[in-house]
């Protein structure tokens, strides 16, 4: 890490959008890049997914570090292509100075690591992982609390196809949640009930003992990063796809008495004017509650200071 944030821990977001990346005009204050997100922290570089915003990250790195050696480990949530894509175009990784962890969960029958392996194969690429030339380590993890240097590091499966987590880190100066792809419980649970053979009264309960959960995962969070692809409208049409709707989020964010709540996983089919509304109309809610939640729209390019 720079010298010069040594007292502070920083966030930069790098993609904020969910699904496939969007460039173009109608994306440009947004921006366009899959999810991905930098943590610099107690002397630790952690990046948080690998959309294809790690791309734009791996080469600010390069220019940073210039011929010194880049240690860093990168969390993945969950392999969906929106959030593994843009590894293979990580210049970091191509150079034999650098170690890169990598951590993340099984995702299908294969294992972490196959998966990853897999989408740099043939025919879907031409340099296969293990022939990269930086010191690339793929763990598969187990446990869902285990630390990063001095950062802890705390995860939690949430309700999304497949397996996917969300992580918490607590820092020296504050803890940051990143929960991109998360559906809230409670419709979702009951528009899957008739397959989980329980009654419409189970369900409810079942859902509202997962949310509960979640609520004490991200308890007290400075910065919460949070799946809201969908208005509440469009959400209606989507349930049971994996994602989260604005008032649900700003419930969420309000129960766990988060500090600041950044909307995140942008739909592809949302235009900068889109976002700028989903944003006013989640800081109207926002504002109807006793406390003071801050709501911000996440943007690519952004960065966050705590402490
Ligand atoms: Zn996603
Ligand atoms: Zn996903």
């Amino acid at each position: 890490m720079s010298e010069s944030s040594a007292s502070s821990a920083r966030l930069k977001l790098w993609g904020v959008r969910g699904s496939i990346p969007v460039p173009g005009a109608a994306t440009i204050r947004y921006g366009g890049n899959t999810t991905c997100a930098e943590v610099r922290a107690d002397g630790e570089i952690i990046v948080l997914d690998a959309g294809s915003g790690i791309r734009e990250l791996g080469l600010a790195l390069e220019n940073e570090f210039g011929s010194r050696a880049i240690n860093l480990t990168l969390l993945i949530t969950h392999v969906h292509w929106d959030h593994i894509q843009g590894f293979p175009f990580f210049v970091p990784s191509y150079n034999d100075k650098n170690q890169i962890q990598i951590f993340g969960y099984d995702g299908a029958d294969n294992g972490f690591q196959e998966i990853l392996k897999g989408q740099m194969a043939v025919p879907f690429f031409p340099i296969a992982l293990y022939d990269l030339p930086g010191k690339v380590k793929i763990q598969q993890l187990d446990s869902m609390d285990f630390n990063i240097g001095k950062v802890r590091v705390r995860a939690k499966f949430v309700n999304h196809p497949g397996i996917c987590v969300g992580y918490r880190l607590f820092t020296s100066k504050g803890s940051i949640a990143f929960l991109p792809d998360h559906e809230p419980y409670d419709a979702f649970k009951l528009h899957s009930a008739k397959s989980h053979s329980l009654s419409p009264e189970q369900t409810r309960k079942r859902a509202g003992e997962d949310r509960a959960e979640l609520v004490e995962f991200l308890r007290g969070s400075d910065i919460l990063i949070l799946d809201t692809q969908y208005t509440d409208e469009e959400y209606e049409a989507h349930v049971g796809w994996g994602h989260g709707s604005l008032s649900s989020a700003i419930a969420l964010a309000l129960d766990a008495a988060v500090r600041k709540l950044i909307l995140f996983h942008h739909d592809p089919t949302h235009d900068d004017d889109d976002i700028d509304k989903m944003v006013q109309f989640a800081r109207k809610l926002a504002a109807k509650s006793e406390g003071n939640l801050e709501v911000e729209g996440a943007r690519e390019g952004a960065e966050m200071t705590m402490g």
